[in-house]
């Protein structure tokens, strides 16, 4: 990277710049870094961005992209998603575009779509932390009012990161740094502006986003952040359960699980979002090889553009607990072993999800991959070949291949349900051992045995 941002030769440029609507807020103007001495080129954003930006611009408003799209230009990641930031208000953006929407209730964005790409487009916001105001917090600093627009000087104070509070502006190509952001890219740490203890108790949910950023940019956090996270830690049982799911995805789906895992256990704030996995990793080394690998697995898989879904990775989270409370049950009253962990993983899938707000659909089939796992020894007979036809095999069949992966499971177990699959109809009855039986004998014989009481 040395060479690409030529921060130094601009330190003196600083520019002469006074904003028509400037606030009686912080007043510390920018570092205008104009477009010969960085980095961040027009290739790496997309068409519709460019669009958005030319077009308000051309009608008089101030338009700059912000945030994670400027820090990964600068770092050439090839942003995805982009944010618009300019000093025209919702209505005034949508009057200007046909493919508008305005979405949000208590401030209101505008997205410009494309196709399938959405331009997110906000009006620059001032900072809750005026200290006129004391409504905008709550008792242990959380932000709860954020709604007033203002203008950029502004705005880049409410950011998290100072990586993440650069601005480009379409009008010249320039990069507006306020934080000092610039050289923490080109050091490769995540700072927060302002105090950080301060920051994290406005949202904890930064404390996460810090560990995000760091293990996807491969950056350090700063010992000052690591300190208020130290801390503050404890505040994350206070953010909403729904909003943790979202910061879950973020952190495990976008293909840098296994490190976010390895950051989040060393800052001890994994234990934060998934307290009964973080009590079994802490006791069970064999348990925390086992999620890294999936978490490898998975990471390998986003890289490689395969599907992802939540429900597997939590299974894997609440895999350890759940066999250990599962052998409980067992010892406790008489039950198979599939029942016993659809029971363990019921329950612990319950705690974990007044933490975090994993819907339904992922929780319910998550107990299926678990409670077939004892399955898998079966090799003989209709019932077990009738596995190859449940609807939730490839899941749990996925689940078993990484336990065998790790040497959690008979690898020659694991080698048949790999070679059966690609079996005809003929073959898998021979590798079942399944022996042709007249249908009226086996009707017979299945109905002289009692159900379980408990089986639904
Ligand atoms: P990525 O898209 O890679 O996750 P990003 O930096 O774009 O990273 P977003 O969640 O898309 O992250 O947010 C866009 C910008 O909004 C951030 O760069 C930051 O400036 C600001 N932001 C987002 N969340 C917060 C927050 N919790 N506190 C303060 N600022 C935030
Ligand atoms: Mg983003």
């Amino acid at each position: 990277m040395q060479g690409l941002l030529l921060y130094g030769r601009i330190a003196n440029a600083q520019a002469e710049f006074r904003l028509k609507n400037s606030g009686t807020t912080k007043s510390a103007a920018p570092k205008i870094i104009p477009r010969a001495a960085h980095n961040v080129s027009r290739d790496e954003f997309s068409k519709s961005a460019l669009k958005v930006l030319y077009r308000l611009h051309k009608s008089g408003y101030q338009a700059f992209l912000v945030g994670g799209c400027v820090r990964d230009a600068m770092l050439v990641l090839h942003p995805k998603d982009f944010d618009v930031a300019t000093n025209a208000t919702p209505d005034e953006v949508r009057a200007l575009f046909s493919n508008c929407r305005l979405i949000g209730r208590r401030f209101r964005l505008a997205h410009v779509r494309f196709g399938r790409e959405i331009i997110e487009v906000a009006t620059f916001r001032a900072a809750a932390n005026h200290s006129d105001d004391d409504h905008a917090h709550d008792d242990e600093g959380r932000i709860v009012r954020d709604n007033v627009y203002g203008s950029i000087d502004e705005d880049v104070w409410r950011r998290d990161f100072t990586c993440n509070s650069l601005y480009y502006n379409i009008a010249d190509f320039s990069v507006w740094d306020y934080t000092g952001g610039v050289e923490h890219i080109e050091q490769r740490h995540i700072v927060l502006i302002g105090d950080p203890d301060k920051r994290l108790r406005e949202d904890p949910v930064r404390m996460l986003r810090a560990v995000r950023f760091a293990a996807k940019l491969d950056f350090t956090i700063d010992e000052t952040v690591v300190k208020a996270i130290a801390q503050d830690r404890p505040l994350l049982a206070n953010v909403p359960a729904a909003r943790l799911f979202d910061e879950f995805l973020k952190m495990f789906q976008s293909g840098f699980a296994e490190r976010t895992f390895d950051l989040l256990r060393e800052h001890g704030l994994f234990g934060m979002l998934f307290p009964a996995t973080d009590e079994q990793l802490n006791k069970d080394e064999s348990f925390v090889e086992f999620v890294r690998a999936a978490l490898r697995n998975t990471d390998r898989r986003v890289k490689s553009d395969h599907s992802v879904t939540p429900m597997f990775l939590i299974g894997v989270f609440l895999w350890g607990p759940t066999r250990k409370l599962a052998a409980v049950h067992r010892s406790e009253q008489k039950m198979s072993e599939s029942q016993s962990l659809s029971l363990a993983s019921y329950e612990l899938s319950g705690q974990q999800q007044k933490r975090i707000a994993i819907p339904r659909r992922f929780t319910a089939p998550m107990r299926e991959m678990l409670a077939l796992q004892p399955r898998f020894m079966q090799m003989r007979g209709k019932k077990a070949m009738k596995l190859l036809e449940h609807r939730r095999f490839r899941a749990a069949y996925d689940f078993m291949v990484l336990l065998a992966e790790v040497g959690q499971f008979d690898s020659e177990t694991a080698k048949f349900w790999t070679e059966v699959q690609g079996h005809s109809a003929e073959e898998r009855a021979t590798s079942f051992q399944i022996d042709a039986q007249p249908s009226s004998q086996r009707r017979r014989r299945r109905r002289r045995r009692p159900k379980p009481a408990n089986s639904s």
